[in-house]
């Protein structure tokens, strides 16, 4: 009997253990920490085998293949040992891909994978397909194989982290958002490396499939000259509709295959420049699907958006709040500020990840009226914005900051969270920093 090793005992690795456990594999899983007891009590309910705590290396390198977590890096001693010893890392969406004829549509980027993801999938949804919802969203695409789940289609986010060991996985239709610096310590911090990892979401596409991608980035026109790629290529824009299948033209969404498309900009309900290019990414996806002209009209313009992505959270004494605690990095920031309309007093920081914030100067000192820094470590925020001339307040809980941010603000401003930071310094992730937010802000 072949075994499989699994490393990391959480959604992924769980729901991978169980689908090899079925399909007659020796499993054993190991996670550096602490499993979570729900996780505990699956394993057990299916008398799979696992530690917890560290690692028994001898048993884990005794496998055939290992399913690795996409947040364990390749470093990790215990990678590093199989990877020398030669054996075979997957992730849990490539194992779980080799048990289903589903079609797959996969979305991934530096920005912009989660809202995109749900957008498509409420439209196919909305239209009756028979679609299931998995990767780095919802529950694991091997437990939904293993339980028997027979979609049609499958809308999946995948990160850089979970492309990294995918081989011959297949993506029907794949998305390509962007490619903007992000979790560049796990590639060398060599940008390079980061924008091969997300170009492997063409790996194994043919003629039959599709490729979405945004040609207004500069990185991705350069990667795409280097990979003869097969699949029917779907760029989108909105700075110019030559050759593109989608694109936004004087207010105007379109969209030009199957049959051109149409409708207001204004009717969609997701805003910002940003959300642009998620609406028409989505759009093309899921018309290349089949779905109506009606119902791509209806979801695209009824669609709620995703929490803790510029989500309007209550207006207070005529201050807007906005919760935009995702935006753990510079560029998500810089769309979040652009897509501003009134006075901004901007919270930012936290975990800094390397941030270089000449990104978002030049829109600060337009959009800002005030910067509220929210931090373990405020000092390279001061460095940076004190000189802009624009008024601070230095902050280390939520609860400071929302009042630092009421005492700045007048009535017709808005408050936008939209730290640029990762949250674990205050935080025990962006949900936490995000709730902690809205919470206040509902007690003002
Ligand atoms: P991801 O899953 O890739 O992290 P999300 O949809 O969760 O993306 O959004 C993360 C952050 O990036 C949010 O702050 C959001 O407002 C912003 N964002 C969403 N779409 C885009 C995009 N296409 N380009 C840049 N920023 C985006």
């Amino acid at each position: 009997m072949s075994k499989i090793a699994i490393l990391g005992a959480a959604e992924s690795g769980v729901g991978a253990a169980v689908l090899a456990q079925k399909k007659g594999f020796e499993v054993f899983v190991s996670d550096m920490g602490k499993i979570k007891e729900h996780y505990k009590n699956t394993l057990d309910e299916y008398g799979i085998e696992w530690e917890e705590g560290g690692h028994s290396a001898e048993k884990i390198l005794d496998a055939d293949e290992i399913i690795k977590s996409p947040g364990i890096p390749d470093n990790a001693p215990m990678v590093a040992k199989a990877i020398e010893k030669g054996i075979h890392i997957i992730n849990e969406i490539e194992f779980a891909g080799r048990y289903t004829d589903a079609k797959m549509i996969c979305i991934t980027g530096s920005n912009g994978k989660t809202t995109t993801t749900s957008l498509i999938y409420h439209i196919l949804k909305n239209a009756n397909y028979n679609v299931g919802l998995a990767g780095n969203i919802g529950r694991s695409l091997a437990l939904q194989i293993a339980e028997g789940c027979t979609y049609e289609y499958y809308v999946i986010e995948l990160s850089s982290f979970q492309l990294d060991n995918m081989y011959d996985f297949h993506a029907n239709i794949a998305v390509l958002l962007n490619i903007t610096p992000d979790h560049l310590d796990r590639y060398d911090n060599e940008m390079q490396k980061y924008a091969d990892s997300k170009m492997r979401i063409v790996r194994n596409q043919n003629d039959n499939d599709a490729f979405i991608y945004w040609a207004d980035d500069p990185i991705i026109s350069k990667e795409l000259e280097k990979y003869g790629i097969k699949a029917r290529m779907c760029p989108f824009s909105i700075l110019s509709k030559n050759g593109m299948i989608g694109y936004i033209e004087n207010g105007t969404y379109t969209l030009e295959t199957p049959t051109p498309f149409n409708m207001e900009q204004e009717s969609l309900s997701l805003h910002g420049k940003h959300n642009m290019y998620n609406s028409l990414a989505a759009g093309i996806a899921t018309r290349l699907t089949g779905v109506s002209d009606e119902n791509l009209k209806k979801s695209l313009s009824n669609f709620q958006g995703v929490e803790h992505r510029l989500e309007n959270v209550a207006t207070v004494g005529g201050v807007h709040y906005i919760n935009d605690s995702k935006a753990t990095n510079v560029d998500a920031c810089w769309y979040a500020l652009e897509s501003m309309t009134t006075p901004t007093i901007l919270i930012i920081g936290g975990k800094d990840k390397g941030n270089d914030y000449e990104a978002i100067k030049e829109l600060v000192i337009k959009k800002c009226a005030g910067l509220v820094f929210l931090g373990a470590d405020n000092s390279k925020l001061h460095a940076f914005f004190d000189p802009l001339g624009i008024p601070t307040a230095d902050t280390h809980s939520m609860k400071e900051c929302i009042e630092a941010c009421n005492a700045m603000a007048k009535p017709g401003y808005t408050v936008l969270l939209s730290p640029c930071c990762a949250s674990f310094d205050l935080f025990k992730n962006m949900e936490d920093r995000g709730e902690q937010f809205k919470e206040l802000v509902r007690n003002l």
